[in-house]
């Protein structure tokens, strides 16, 4: 049975960011999940190391939830908010307007991150053609972004590896650099930062007069490796957006819902975004919500007699549905009453003396955290910062290791992504730290 399951899996499906011919060499298919560990077909646990695709808040098969939901099914499981709404959906809306920045007071559901970066695209795009000046029609994104697989998501990404093939369907978007600290010539964040501020107002004076929105991750660029920005990087981009008339997309997807230590990660340098996406622990990691937030002055901007033709024409089947709503609100209410937020803040302190044990190790390049987020980059010399060789593919071999060692997670090349559920506890996180310094021993020396 579960050999004939494998080879089903290998025969019908194609999975997403996956090179089949490794998935038919390492199979895995998960049947259960609890607490931070999921099970696979044949009985083997792992420690849930990167949340499932960094969504997970409170761990699997969370009583809580599983009730949520299904009382939500004893009512309706799904119904339109195309010309309507439902009671969920308007719960949450307004639970959701309590938790964000305050200049924040409009939310348009759409079901994945990307989606709900395609929205915020385009609602900057018709804000500046419904308020009569359609001359600011580009974008400023940041080199190395990450926002989804959509097109207008991928034109404002910038990942070699996943969007150059795709260049000739993008439309164009200016791109400004961020802060990288670690591989700048400097190595002084508040100097890379200052280098990176200034260029992108140089860019800002040139062009800010064509310019909708810059789009940007909030405080780590997670896709570009765990990529953590220097104080007052994120704070320097919301003053020069205001000072040159750009609305500010913060993409919120990966870092929002407690992962970083704060509700929302902007929250670290008191940034209030034009727009925000939001989407992945929305539901604590069980349905496909997501969220554009937006302010009352671009949401006015709409606002009007349809003969105006001012209407947000956009919207997705499954927008606003109940069972997501419903395990949505549940979610935000056990982050009230465990104090996930505060948890995770105390507990990344924690983690940060457990990842330091790896710091030694002469492959660590470096270690990035913010909160629950982590990235470990892998070199070949520590020294110098010389990457391994690409075609060594290191950083799949150490997550197949961690596989084979009771630990599952992705990484982004050479870099190991660590992101754990956020209630994971402090024996919890040194176990799972200990699996990944013994993968990096192990394929590192052999
Ligand atoms: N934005 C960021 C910053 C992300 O990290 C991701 C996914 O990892 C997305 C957007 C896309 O989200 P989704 O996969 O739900 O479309």
């Amino acid at each position: 049975m579960t050999q004939k399951l494998i080879e089903k899996s290998k025969k019908y499906l194609w999975l997403p960011f996956t090179q089949m011919k490794d998935y038919d060499e390492h199979p895995l298919i998960i049947e259960s999940g609890n607490g931070i560990k999921v099970k696979d077909i044949y009985g083997k646990e792992y420690y849930d190391g990167f949340s499932s695709v960094w969504l997970n808040v409170h761990g699997h098969r969370k009583k809580e939830l599983d009730e949520a939901i299904k009382k939500q099914l004893e009512k309706i499981a799904h119904s339109t908010l195309l010309g309507m709404t439902n009671v969920p959906a308007t719960e949450l809306a307004e639970k959701l307007i309590e938790l964000t920045p305050e200049k924040l007071t409009r939310v348009f559901y759409s079901d994945s991150g990307a989606e709900a970066m395609e929205i915020a695209l385009k609602m900057a795009f018709q804000y500046w053609k419904n308020i009569g000046k359609p001359e600011k029609k580009k974008f400023i994104s940041m080199q190395n972004g990450y926002h989804g697989d959509t097109i207008g998501a991928v034109s404002v990404g910038s990942i070699s590896l996943f969007h150059d093939v795709y260049g000739a369907l993008m439309f164009e978007s200016f791109k400004a650099p961020i802060p990288y600290v670690y591989r700048s010539e400097s190595g002084n964040p508040s100097q890379c930062r200052d280098e990176c501020l200034h260029t992108l107002e140089q860019l800002l004076i040139e062009k800010h007069q064509e310019i909708a929105a810059l789009s940007i991750e909030s405080m780590v660029q997670g896709a570009a490796g765990m990529i953590v920005m220097p104080k007052g990087f994120l704070a320097g981009a919301r003053e020069l957006c205001t000072k040159y008339d750009v609305l500010m997309i913060v993409d919120e997807v990966a870092t929002g819902f407690g992962r970083t230590g704060k509700m929302f990660a902007c929250e670290h340098e008191h940034v209030q975004p034009d727009l925000m996406a939001a989407g992945k622990g929305i539901t604590g990691g069980y349905l496909p919500i997501a969220v554009t937030f937006t302010t009352e002055k671009i949401y006015n901007a709409f606002y009007d007699d349809y003969k105006k033709l001012k209407t947000f024409f956009h919207g997705h089947s499954y927008t606003g549905n109940q069972l997501g709503c419903a395990a949505a609100l549940e979610n935000l209410r056990l982050f009230e009453s465990e104090k996930i937020v505060e948890q995770v803040s105390g507990k990344s302190k924690d983690l940060h003396f457990l990842l330091l044990g790896l710091d030694s190790h002469p492959h660590v390049g470096e270690i990035r955290q913010l909160g629950f987020m982590c990235g470990i980059e892998l070199v070949q010399s520590k020294e110098t910062k010389k990457p391994f060789p690409a075609e060594k593919r290191m950083g799949y071999h150490v997550s197949l290791k961690m596989r084979e060692l009771g630990m599952l997670t992705r990484p982004i090349g050479d870099v190991i992504v660590f992101m754990p559920p956020l209630v994971s506890s402090n024996s919890e996180l040194k176990a799972m730290v200990t699996i990944m310094k013994n993968a990096i021993n192990e394929v590192t020396t052999c």
